[in-house]
C-alpha cells in the first residue's frame, strides 16, 4: 500500500528541502538532539509569545531522510499554534509511532500521514521521533 510505504515521495521532498530549517535570530529557546542508533542530529529553536503560541519554530541537523523530513514536517505544522495545540499533534504523532488504534494516521495535519509507514520500523522510529521529543522538552522548559 503506497500510504505504508518508508519511503514516499513526500518524505523525500521534505528531505531534499526542508522547511523550517535554519536559525532563528532572535532570542530563543534552544535544544540539541542526538540519536545515536543512526547517527542523527538536531538542533531546534523556538520562540514562544505571551499568548503561549508558537510564533517562530527552526531546526538544523543532518541525519537520515526521516530524521530530517519529520523535523521538516513537524516545523511546518507546529508554528503559529498553541502550545496546547502542539501537545494534542505531538500526542496524535507518538500515538501514530507507537501505533495506537485510537489514532488515525489520516487525521494528522500537513504531511504527517507520510511517515505512518514508519512504525513498521522500530530501529527509524527513533529517526521520526526525535525532532519531537526536542519540541516536547522545549515546551516542559518553557512551561516550568
Ligand atoms: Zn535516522
Amino acid at each position: 500500500m503506497l500510504s505504508d510505504s518508508l519511503y514516499q515521495e513526500v518524505i523525500l521532498d521534505h528531505a531534499r528541502s526542508p522547511r523550517g530549517y535554519g536559525l532563528l535570530e532572535v532570542e530563543h529557546q534552544h535544544i540539541h538532539q542526538e540519536n545515536p542508533s543512526c547517527g542523527d542530529q538536531l538542533d531546534l529553536q523556538l520562540i514562544v509569545g505571551e499568548d503561549d503560541r508558537i510564533q517562530a519554530i527552526a531546526f538544523q541537523g543532518h541525519g537520515c531522510v526521516i530524521s530530517q523530513a519529520s523535523a521538516s514536517m513537524m516545523t511546518e505544522v507546529i508554528e503559529g499554534k498553541t502550545i496546547a495545540e502542539a501537545e494534542e499533534i505531538m500526542a496524535q504523532f507518538s500515538g501514530m509511532m507507537t501505533g495506537d488504534s485510537t489514532i488515525d494516521p489520516e487525521d494528522l495535519p500537513g504531511d504527517l500521514p507520510a511517515l505512518q509507514g514508519v512504525k513498521r520500523f522500530p530501529v527509524r522510529v527513533r529517526c521520526a521521533t526525535l525532532a519531537w521529543h526536542a519540541l516536547d522538552a522545549l515546551l516542559e522548559a518553557h512551561k516550568s
